[in-house]
């Protein structure tokens, strides 16, 4: 298997502390050595060294959720999520795409979106937002939203899209959409360990955005964010010139600014920091000052928040690889969101949204999930 220099170097660097373990969720789900860093470490040190294991390699390996708790956590600073990264690529080159990577690349590179959908369903969502809110379509605007293949083409997503296209509408914010020539941003891919595939989809994504004239970009969706701001210049290897933003901080610069007014609530609410906002990029403040500048709420942190908090389960293309694990993560996250007492736990992210709603549904947890943009639209709609 061919792997760079610095990845086997960083590989030899793992010490077996364990102190990973305790931060790690997919062991935290388990029990099991073989799910955290110190054990995907042992295992990719055994395959290096020339032993047979690479189905149980390649399974650890593909139940990572690239969270990065483990590294925030390890005294020599093992990055365990671009080890894993680029295992997975060398994986892939080695013995060809699992059945999940393969449909996920057809997919991406055939359909343009995740799921295989038809381009065209993905102003399906626009369909029973009210008329009052006008959303330009390929037109020059301030911004160029860009919702995601979650949130534009699943419609239990629909919300989040429909909530945050409201708010820039009521806040005055001159904005428009791709609708179906929008491309998948690429980020599965590139974490499916298939560069060169990320790389051509990188490519057409910014070139499409030049022609249209617009230099900002809001997402709601963190991998979005994550794969246009951090990736796509290493992919590409330069600077876009693009300014990305998330779409919390606009929203936080709103509230701020007066231009949004949420009426009061009186609920206890909890937040959930996703992964790719939170950890790797460090957006943990703009939801805080939205959540706690709403007039009646009560703002309670789970014990584990910010840098520490635990994945929904949603990350690292888990939900494709392993539904059963992803669906025992989220569990238990929500089981530390139903430890402050709160009625509602609000993260920032549609894939978050998702998979938290199925692990309240699954441990009969009363408890509602929202999207910030949701629960802000219903405090500012008229
Ligand atoms: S904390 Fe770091 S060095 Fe220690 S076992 Fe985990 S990955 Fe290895
Ligand atoms: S990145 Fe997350 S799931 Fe993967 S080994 Fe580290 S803590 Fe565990």
């Amino acid at each position: 298997m061919k792997i760079d220099e610095k990845i086997l170097k960083e590989i030899e660097t793992c010490v077996r502390c364990g102190y990973c373990q305790a931060y790690c969720p997919t062991y935290q789900a388990t029990r099991h050595e073989g799910y955290n860093a110190r054990g995907r470490m042992q295992l990719a040190k055994a395959v290096m060294n020339g032993d047979d294991i690479s189905d149980l390699f390649r399974t650890r390996i593909n139940q990572c959720l690239l969270c990065g708790s483990c590294s925030e956590h390890c005294p020599p600073g093992v990055h365990i999520p671009e080890i894993a990264e680029r295992l997975r690529c060398a994986l892939n080159e080695k013995y060809g795409l699992t059945a999940v990577g393969e449909r996920m690349r057809k997919n991406i590179t055939e359909s343009g979106n995740v799921n295989g959908d038809e381009q065209k369903n993905r102003l399906l969502w626009l369909a029973n937002l009210s008329e009052k809110y006008n959303v330009k379509i390929n037109a020059k605007a301030e911004y160029l939203y860009l919702p995601g293949c979650v949130s534009s083409l699943y419609p239990s997503s629909y919300a989040v899209v429909q909530s945050f296209v409201g708010l820039l509408c009521i806040s005055g914010t001159d904005f428009t959409v791709l609708g179906e020539n929008e491309l998948c941003c690429g980020y599965p891919l590139f974490i499916g360990g298939m560069e060169s595939e990320a790389k051509s989809v990188a490519r057409e994504n910014v070139k499409c955005v030049k022609e249209l004239g617009i230099d900002k970009i809001v997402t709601t969706c963190p991998s979005c964010y994550y794969m246009w701001k951090h990736h796509y210049p290493e992919l590409l290897g330069e600077e876009t010139g693009l300014k990305v933003i998330h779409g919390v901080e606009l929203l936080a610069e709103l509230c701020e600014n007066g231009k949004l007014h949420p009426r009061e609530l009186n609920e206890t609410v909890t937040y959930h920091d996703p992964c790719d906002l939170g950890r790797k990029s460090g957006i943990f403040e703009s939801p805080r000052k939205i959540l706690t500048s709403i007039p009646g709420i009560t703002f309670k942190e789970m014990r584990k928040n910010r840098v520490d908090a635990v994945c929904c389960g949603g990350g690292g293309n888990l939900e494709s690889n392993d539904p059963v694990l992803s669906g025992k993560v989220s569990a238990l996250r929500i089981s530390q969101a139903a430890e402050t007492g709160a009625t509602t736990i609000v993260s920032c992210c549609q894939q978050c949204r998702r998979t938290l709603q199925s692990g309240a549904r699954t441990t009969r947890t009363r408890i509602k999930v929202a999207d910030i943009t949701e629960l802000l639209f219903k405090l500012c709609e008229e």
